[in-house]
């Protein structure tokens, strides 16, 4: 019996787990586990464990009262029910162990499970934030070999991303200077500082000023896994408006102390007694009077073109005539032309048409272009304004020409910069170099419409704005 009983035990432990069901074959009729066991859930196998025990308890105690065949008759019956108990409670213990074991590790891969996928909707979602920057962003491991690009970057180096991935990123990314600075940085991958540099690179074969921050990123969990992530700004945009605004400023302080000494000069030797002569004080008088004119001028140019390039101009929007608004400018003029024995005219078609316009503005506009064509023609010249609707009855085009000193060709581009000024035309008439500008802005900024020029050296010039237009009923 002891020997039964051991063996019994013996079984059972070992089983332990897997081949629980066959120790439990002898002793409880559980044989059914086996079969039960994957398809049951472990609190109803638990459940069907615990009446198992009962009833096996129970016809155990019958049947091993009964002196065990061939066994030790002397030993007493008793003793049965008490061994039986204990290895079923055994069994017992070691299959609720097993079961809260396999529990456990199914709620692990469960929990698993779960990190992987938020991992997975993270890893996505940084991946969509880093697509939709603007900056080209590139990222290379401690071999310096591509382990992610943006689309920017894509974009900007033309690269493909899935077959960029993994290769040497100097061999990606072909312009010298970009694969020097991958190559500098490098090393200094682990320094948790950013490194920033100014660089000019050939973007499809124009020159894009960038700045690019490059900074040692942790690729994995380990220290030894930092890798290297250049995040590439073009600032070509930001550089020209900051040189422009450079430039803005020298000149106009330029052009504001050419009048300024000027007039300190003349002030200088009136109050210094220095001029007895009348006719050369007159003179004198007259110069200070022209320069303060043009000081006025130029500062009220310069604010209006501030003003309307930061959209602060208020218009206010009215029907306009143009063919009425360009005999106005005309007649603004005519007393110069005089002067200069220029005959001057406009002309305009038979119907008439107006345009959603600030009239004041419009009026500024055509006087500019009038007077410079009569300010840039030698005496006995001849200027016309003309305003002509175009064939889609869409745009409204007044030409103002002229048979003055014309533009040579390389200063056509320029023309309606701020500032520029043809070299030839200086000692012809003063100006500020603003007066084109303002047109520009006022047509093209405020107006929707554009500018233009034509110009034949020695025999004229033709510049026109076109705006649109309605039919006037
Ligand atoms: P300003 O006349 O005050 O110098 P503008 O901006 O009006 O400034 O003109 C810029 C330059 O364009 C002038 O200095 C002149 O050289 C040239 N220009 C303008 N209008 C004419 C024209 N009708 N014929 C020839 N050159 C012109």
């Amino acid at each position: 019996m002891i020997r039964a009983c051991g063996l019994a035990i013996g079984v059972g432990i070992a089983a332990g787990g897997c081949a629980l069901g066959t120790a439990l074959v002898g002793l409880a009729d559980l044989s059914l586990w086996s079969v039960l066991a994957p398809s049951i859930g472990s609190t109803t196998l638990a459940a069907v464990l615990l009446m198992a025990y009962g009833g096996a308890a129970e016809r155990s105690a019958a049947q091993l009262s009964q002196p065990v065949p061939g066994g030790d008759a002397s030993a007493p019956g008793a003793a049965w029910p008490a061994l039986q108990r204990w290895i079923v409670a055994e069994l017992y213990s070691a299959v609720l162990n097993r079961l809260r074991i396999q529990e456990s590790l199914e709620s692990s891969l469960r929990a698993a499970d779960v990190r992987l996928r938020v991992a997975e909707l993270e890893a996505r979602h940084s991946r969509e934030l880093l697509d939709a920057l603007r900056e080209a962003v590139v990222a290379t491991d401690r071999f310096g070999d591509l382990v992610f690009i943006n689309s920017a970057a894509a974009r900007l180096f033309g690269l493909d991303p899935e077959k960029s991935i993994h290769q040497r990123v100097d061999k990606v990314i072909t312009d010298p200077s970009i694969a020097r600075l991958f190559r500098e940085t490098q090393p200094a991958r682990s320094e948790a500082g950013r490194k920033v540099f100014e660089q000019s690179f050939k973007v499809m074969d124009r020159p894009v000023d960038f700045e690019v921050a490059f900074s040692g990123v942790a690729l994995s969990e380990s220290k030894d896994e930092r890798g290297l992530m250049g995040v590439f700004r073009d600032v070509t945009r930001e550089r020209e408006i900051s040189k422009a605004k450079t430039d803005f400023v020298a000149k106009a302080s330029h052009e504001l102390r050419t009048p300024l000494a000027n007039i300190r000069a003349r002030i200088e030797m009136l109050a210094d007694g220095d001029v007895q002569d009348e006719g050369m004080r007159a003179e004198f008088y007259a110069v200070i009077q022209s320069e303060t004119l043009r000081l006025g001028q130029l500062v009220d140019q310069m604010l209006n073109i501030s003003r309307i390039e930061a959209g602060i101009t208020q218009a206010k929007w009215e029907e306009v005539d143009l063919a009425a608004l360009a005999q106005q400018a005309v007649d603004v003029v005519r007393s110069q032309a005089q002067d200069k024995r220029i005959t001057i005219e406009s002309r305009a078609g038979s119907l008439s048409y107006t345009a959603m316009a600030d009239r004041e503005m419009m009026l500024q506009v055509l006087i500019n272009l009038v007077s410079n064509a009569v300010k840039y023609t030698p005496e006995g010249g001849h200027v016309t304004a003309t305003t002509e609707v175009s064939n889609d009855n869409e745009a409204v085009t007044v030409f103002v020409d002229d048979t003055g000193l014309g533009i040579p060709p390389e200063a056509l581009p320029k023309m309606f910069q701020k500032f520029y000024r043809v070299e030839q035309h200086q000692n012809f008439a003063k100006g500020t170099g603003l007066g084109l500008n303002l047109v520009k802005q006022v047509v093209e900024v405020m107006h929707n419409g554009e500018v233009g020029v034509t110009s034949a050296v020695g025999k004229g010039s033709r510049f026109w704005v076109t705006i649109p237009c309605r039919r006037k009923k």
